[in-house]
């Protein structure tokens, strides 16, 4: 049947702070690029405030303010809301009725074992104070992503434990009561520094809640001076010492970034990344060159990014516009799903005459 060749992306970002550049290589650059090949019969691509009050319940001004911030980042990006549906999670009540369904079909300890969020909770210090709500913020996630019939969700590394959540949810809820949701698959980025690109400090991933960013709205001067700022190899003193890539942040941004055409451009004394590579590793390339290489990337890649920001923070109403409109599609497709479901888990008694 065509119906079940349909393929349709959900994904999205919790409004708490502006998007940097992790979300860039993560997701956001694929989904612009995936936008644009026509594949999709729908996109559906989400703010997730409800979420990102599981653990700013105390602080609604920051989330509230950061959903115009992350939609301004979207557009800002290429993506297009004639193609796109951009939509507000907290908006769509069909959303919250199917994580309460769902909640039956997962154990506590299964949601305990979940790696990203188990991290999540140390890094917030909530061991001892989890928020129920941030605790099953996994079972949101599945409902988020049936809601929409999702087949494909490009999304970061740390995602992976909630698609597989999702995946079991859906599995189960069509064992229990019939064929009904739908079966989605995780889109990783496709470079290895894409996954999860650490912060400037070298943390593990770069992170809104851990201050270790480079914004796409970023200013050209701080873009500059963070990357100067950035961590290397400790162990590479003077320039004619050997350095080590691994864990050499500055190396991993340009993976993540840098093309071959780049060098031609910034960098003539090499053909691409791979003989840069060897010539660090050999000694005698000092790190202000490969940080000044990165700098230069970063500022072609995120200028034309912030023009098209500058334009778009002039209307804001219609900002808002596109986010109501997008809000409205998505609710529609909301609403379909959650009909089925409680048709499958026979609770439509309405329905029946
Ligand atoms: P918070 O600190 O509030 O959790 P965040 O920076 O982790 O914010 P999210 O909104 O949680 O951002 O993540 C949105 C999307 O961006 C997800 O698909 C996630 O996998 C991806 N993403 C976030 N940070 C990175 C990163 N450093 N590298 C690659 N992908 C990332
Ligand atoms: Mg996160």
């Amino acid at each position: 049947m065509s119906e079940e060749k349909e393929k349709i992306i959900l994904t999205g970002d919790r409004p708490t702070g502006r998007l940097h550049v992790g979300h860039y290589v993560g997701s956001l650059r694929r989904r612009v690029q995936l936008q644009d090949s026509g594949e999709f019969s729908k996109i559906f691509i989400m703010i997730a405030d409800a979420q990102a009050l599981t653990d700013n319940a105390e602080n609604p001004e920051k989330v509230r303010d950061n959903i115009v911030e992350v939609a301004l980042d979207y557009l800002s990006c290429g993506i297009d809301p004639s193609k796109t549906n951009i939509l507000i999670q907290s908006q769509i009540p069909e959303l919250f009725e199917l994580t309460c369904y769902y909640m039956n079909l997962v154990t506590v300890s299964r949601l305990q074992r979940n790696p990203t969020v188990k991290s999540e909770i140390q890094m917030r210090k909530f061991e001892n104070s989890i928020p129920v709500g941030f605790f099953t913020y996994p079972i949101s996630q599945a409902a988020d992503i049936t809601a929409f019939k999702a087949t494909t969700v490009p999304v970061g590394e740390d995602q992976l434990p909630m698609l597989e959540q999702t995946k079991e949810i859906v599995h189960k809820f069509n064992t229990v009561y019939g064929e009904t949701l739908v079966d989605p698959d995780i889109l990783l980025p496709e470079t290895k520094a894409a996954l999860r690109l650490p912060g400037t400090d070298g943390k593990a991933k770069m992170s809104k809640s851990l201050g270790n960013c480079i914004y796409l709205s970023e200013e050209s001067d701080e873009i500059q001076k963070k990357v100067m700022s950035m961590f290397t190899d400790p162990g590479h003193l003077k320039v004619t010492d050997p350095g080590k890539l691994e864990g050499n942040t500055v190396f991993t941004y340009l993976d993540a970034f840098c093309r071959d055409e780049h060098f031609e451009e910034f960098c003539p004394d090499y053909k691409n990344l791979d003989e840069m590579k060897e010539h660090y590793k050999r000694g005698g390339l000092g790190d202000v060159k490969v940080k000044k290489l990165l700098n230069n990337v970063l500022q072609a890649e995120l200028e034309p990014i912030r023009n098209r920001r500058r334009e778009y923070e002039k209307d804001i109403p219609y900002i808002y516009e596109v986010l109501k409109k997008g809000t409205e599609a998505a609710e529609a497709a909301a609403a379909e799903t959650l009909s089925d479901v409680k048709k499958a888990m026979k609770i439509d008694y309405f329905e029946q005459f």
